[in-house]
């Protein structure tokens, strides 16, 4: 059976990026948090824009000042007060300074700011007495980036910090990749929506919640497909329908091997190709991976709790790739203490969900509560984590380091 380092490859390699020319829209800047940059942004400035202090002091000339000691303070004659914001109208000549502030515009002439906390100031004469180095507290015109320059790389989710650097250079838009856009559809006779009456044999659908949600938080736009019963005929139409309107189709249910299970007969007659049909892997044995010309097909296990810990392994990193990220869209696994003794038959690698717990600065794995069938939803609450065994390892004794899926 195929691994799930092998099941992740093929997945990883049959995915096709957003365009950046195609795939692209323009945002307003305060619309663009979590968007991902599709081009990269050059600053049309140089910052500082110009020279300027980093203290509140007295801008001076260097030259004037290298001498000053505590016992033979210099004395400059203030010649302007340069709050930020005004532009200094004086130029510094020998003997002169100017009161200058945090952020304000160095004035002509001078090259050096001595703080005031060094100074003593009586009237319109400073007395320093301590020398500055040459250019101390100045910051300089292109220091932090000069015009030109990149300063917001694409394939980036802009965050406050990105945000901040493009409102700087007086971006009002950018170009962001569009959304992926990702179908679900529930397969199951036995499925009804919350808000039905449930009739014996009848359970709420409520992978089309998990999915949903997951699929959001992920920054997809969804397009959910609702409960499909199990008949070739209604599966046809809708697969066909989601294949033509999404980057990525999610169905759960109906791809074991009951009789009722007609998902991988229907790919192909549609034009996808299978991939493959099972994972070493528990749970989510039952995995389907398809590829069409402009989508990407995963059938997954319908029991609850496979179809989140599939999702979680093999679509989040798969989403993030599609939608443009040019980084961090592995998966990643910490490795910490577990504080729960965790158990696999050895034979799959094997995803034990629960959460990472912070005790004393250090994450820690621990173990969802209760009855850990895959068919049992409700432990799953709270989860935050999924715990990895793989093939050959079948016990994790409390205390023992593991591998740990963060979601
Ligand atoms: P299947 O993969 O169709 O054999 O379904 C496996 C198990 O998951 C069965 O117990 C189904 O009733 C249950 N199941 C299937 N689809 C869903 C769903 N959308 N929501 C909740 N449970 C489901
Ligand atoms: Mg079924």
């Amino acid at each position: 059976m195929l691994s799930v380092r092998d099941a992740e490859a093929t997945i990883l390699n049959s995915i096709q990026p957003l365009n950046n020319q195609q795939d692209i829209e323009f945002v307003d800047l305060l619309m663009a948090n979590g968007r991902i940059l599709a081009t990269p942004v050059n600053s049309s400035l140089d910052f500082p824009h110009w020279d300027n202090s980093a203290m509140d002091g007295y801008a001076v000339r260097y030259a004037d000042v290298q001498q000053a000691r505590t016992d033979k303070p210099i004395i400059l004659e203030v010649v302007e007060e340069i709050p930020a914001g005004y532009q200094p109208q004086v130029t510094i000549k020998a003997g002169q300074a100017a009161r200058i502030f945090t952020g304000a515009m160095m004035p002509a002439g001078a090259d050096t700011v001595v703080m005031q906390e060094t100074t003593h100031r009586e009237e319109n004469r400073v007395f320093i007495f301590t020398a500055p180095q040459p250019q101390e507290f100045v910051r300089h015109q292109g220091d932090f980036c000069q015009a030109g320059s990149e300063i917001v790389p694409a394939g980036i989710s802009l965050t406050a910090a990105e945000i901040a650097v493009l409102a700087a250079t007086q971006r009002e838009q950018v170009s962001v990749f569009r959304l992926p856009r990702v179908a679900i559809l529930s397969c199951g006779n036995e499925l009804v929506m919350p808000e039905q009456l449930l009739k014996p044999g009848q359970i709420v659908d409520s992978n089309q919640y998990a999915l949903a949600t997951l699929m959001r938080e992920l920054g997809a736009e969804v397009l959910l497909l609702g409960i499909i019963q199990d008949d070739p005929t209604a599966l046809e139409e809708i697969i066909g329908y989601a294949i033509a309107n999404a980057d990525i189709v999610i169905s759960t249910g109906g791809v074991s091997v009951g009789d009722y299970d007609y998902i991988d007969k229907i790919l192909p007659s549609l034009g996808g190709k299978i991939h493959f049909r099972a994972v070493q892997m528990r749970p989510g044995k039952p995995l389907t991976f398809a590829t069409f010309p402009n989508s990407l097909y995963f059938g997954l296990p319908g029991n609850p709790v496979s179809a989140l810990v599939t999702c979680w392994r093999f679509v989040q990193p798969t989403i993030k790739k599609l939608a443009g990220l040019s980084q961090g869209w592995q998966p990643t696994f910490l490795k910490v203490r577990s504080q729960s003794e965790l158990q696999s038959n050895g034979k799959m690698e094997t995803y034990i969900h629960g959460k990472l717990n912070l005790v004393n600065g250090v994450y820690q794995f621990q173990k969802a509560e209760g009855n850990d069938s895959s068919g049992n939803l409700i432990n799953l609450t709270q989860t935050n984590a999924l715990a990895m065994l793989p093939v050959g390892k079948t016990l994790v004794y409390s205390g023992e380091e593991v591998f740990v899926l963060q979601l």
